[in-house]
């Protein structure tokens, strides 16, 4: 019997069994997918020309410590996000403005000091701690901006950023789950920013998949199942017993579970969770959040030329957007994505001359089910704060959405699966100790 079965080998799944190792305790790892990585998922392009971030790909050097040390760890190479240029917004096929990017639309003085006002609203809320009230849980962000006194278009650009943030309608989201996400992540400003201030600062030469990679090879090779969909979870007290979709059955004294907690409703626990926690997590939600990348021979978006060997359009393409696109064939989505460029660059002929297409809609993924981090019900991040991530018998939940910081992304992943660990290995050491 091992000492630990982790589920899942996403960020969070090999920190856990990472540090789980390091704490001496035996483990054993399942993953459904045939490969480890989870929502990040770095696709090899033409020899010599990197590699297309399909998931996660941004990180800071100074904000985000576990993944900047795994960086410097394995010598990975980072290349700085461009932040030159011009940035469009474009809230109706009939409205267009044009800014320099990282700066707030020249609206007119008094229209300017709606949005500005809003968004230090958010900034103060977020740099603030502890939990929010019930109240604000049980309101939309939606009606949260509109009772602030948001003009129509500035409580659209409020949705924009549920919709670039989260991959669903501000209508969809409590006030009060997009203020908690923002106090988790350093702030409102720190989540919007593209410099050395915010999460999307830096990104991996040869893919962010590299890093989970690399854990993987300290956790060492035979202790990872791959091609393992795990679908029921025993718990006897004395032990856990996993069992795999295709008939293995693994035994250990605990179980950490790495996946997304809107899937739990799809295993099979015995005895089943405690009805506060599956109330909460059979209503959490996944994002419609998905990629379009587009690659090119040369930069022509750019005025200054830096000779590399990978130029790359990111699309996003989320929430209500994402959902129809989603649905239409290959050949559709990717005619819908061309088109939006050049509604951008203003019909410039080489957004046709592409010379590599990927997408990916991460809702599609039966081992993902969206993303980035799972959005609670209306009330039930006030209502349900004491269970929520919380074990259970034997069963440990890890997983980005619990962290306590960089909630969403590859470094909160690192730091829940890091918590996850230690908390089983404290109760490993000394069983009457109490979380
Ligand atoms: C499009 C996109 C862009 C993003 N951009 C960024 C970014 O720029 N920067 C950033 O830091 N983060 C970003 N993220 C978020 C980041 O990818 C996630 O926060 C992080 O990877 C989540 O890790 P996790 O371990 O919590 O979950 P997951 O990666 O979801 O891991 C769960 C694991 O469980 C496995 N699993 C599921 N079901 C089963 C089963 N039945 N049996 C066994 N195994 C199972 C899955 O295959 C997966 O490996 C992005 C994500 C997406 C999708």
């Amino acid at each position: 019997m091992f000492d630990l079965v982790v589920i899942g080998t996403g960020f969070s799944g090999v920190q856990a069994a990472h540090t789980a190792k390091q704490a001496g305790l035996s483990v054993s790892v399942l993953e459904a997918r045939d490969c480890v990585g989870g929502k990040i998922w770095s696709v090899p392009l033409a020899p010599g020309r990197g590699f297309a971030e399909l998931g996660g790909a941004w990180v800071n050097d100074s904000l985000q410590p576990r993944v900047w040390s795994y960086a410097q760890k394995f010598g990975l190479k980072v290349v700085k996000q461009c932040l030159e240029g011009t940035a469009i917004m474009q809230p109706s096929e009939n409205e267009r403005f044009e800014f320099p990017f990282g700066t707030t639309p020249e609206f007119t003085p008094c229209k300017k000091k709606n949005p500005e006002f809003i968004r230090d609203h958010f900034q103060a809320q977020s740099l603030k701690n502890g939990l929010l009230s019930a109240e604000v849980d049980k309101v939309t962000l939606d009606q949260y901006v509109h009772s602030l006194g948001a003009l129509p278009k500035f409580a659209k650009m409020v949705n924009m950023w549920s919709q670039v943030m989260h991959g669903l309608e501000s209508t969809e989201e409590s006030a009060a789950w997009f203020i908690d996400y923002c106090r988790r992540n350093k702030g409102f400003l720190a989540i919007r920013a593209d410099d050395s201030t915010g999460g999307q600062y830096l990104r991996f030469q040869d893919g962010a998949q590299s890093i989970t990679r690399e854990i993987a090879r300290l956790v060492e090779k035979d202790n990872i199942h791959v091609s393992c969909p795990i679908k029921a979870i025993n718990d006897y007290d004395s032990h856990v017993t996993i069992k795999t979709r295709n008939g293995m059955i693994f035994s250990a004294k605990k179980c950490i579970l790495s996946v997304p907690s809107t899937m739990y409703k799809a295993f099979s626990f015995s005895p089943a969770l405690p009805s506060a926690v599956q109330e909460v997590t059979n209503n959490t939600v996944l994002g419609d959040y998905n990629k379009a990348i587009v690659c090119h021979d040369k930069p022509w978006w750019r005025s200054e030329v830096v000779e590399k060997d990978h130029y790359s359009l990111t699309c996003f393409v989320n929430d209500l957007h994402g959902r129809k696109w989603e649905n239409l064939p290959s050949h559709e989505r990717r005619a819908a994505a061309l088109k939006q460029l050049t509604k951008g660059f203003k019909n410039h002929p080489d957004v046709f001359k592409q010379i590599e297409y990927f997408d990916q809609i991460w809702q599609h993924e039966e081992f993902s089910r969206g993303a980035l981090a799972s959005i609670h019900a209306l009330g039930h991040l006030t209502k349900y704060a004491l269970v929520y991530g919380q074990p259970v018998g034997n069963i440990h939940f890890v997983g980005t959405e619990y962290s306590s910081e960089w909630k969403g992304y590859m470094e909160g992943a690192l730091c829940s699966g890091e918590h996850g660990a230690k908390q089983v290995a404290g109760v490993l050491q000394n069983p009457t100790a109490k979380i």
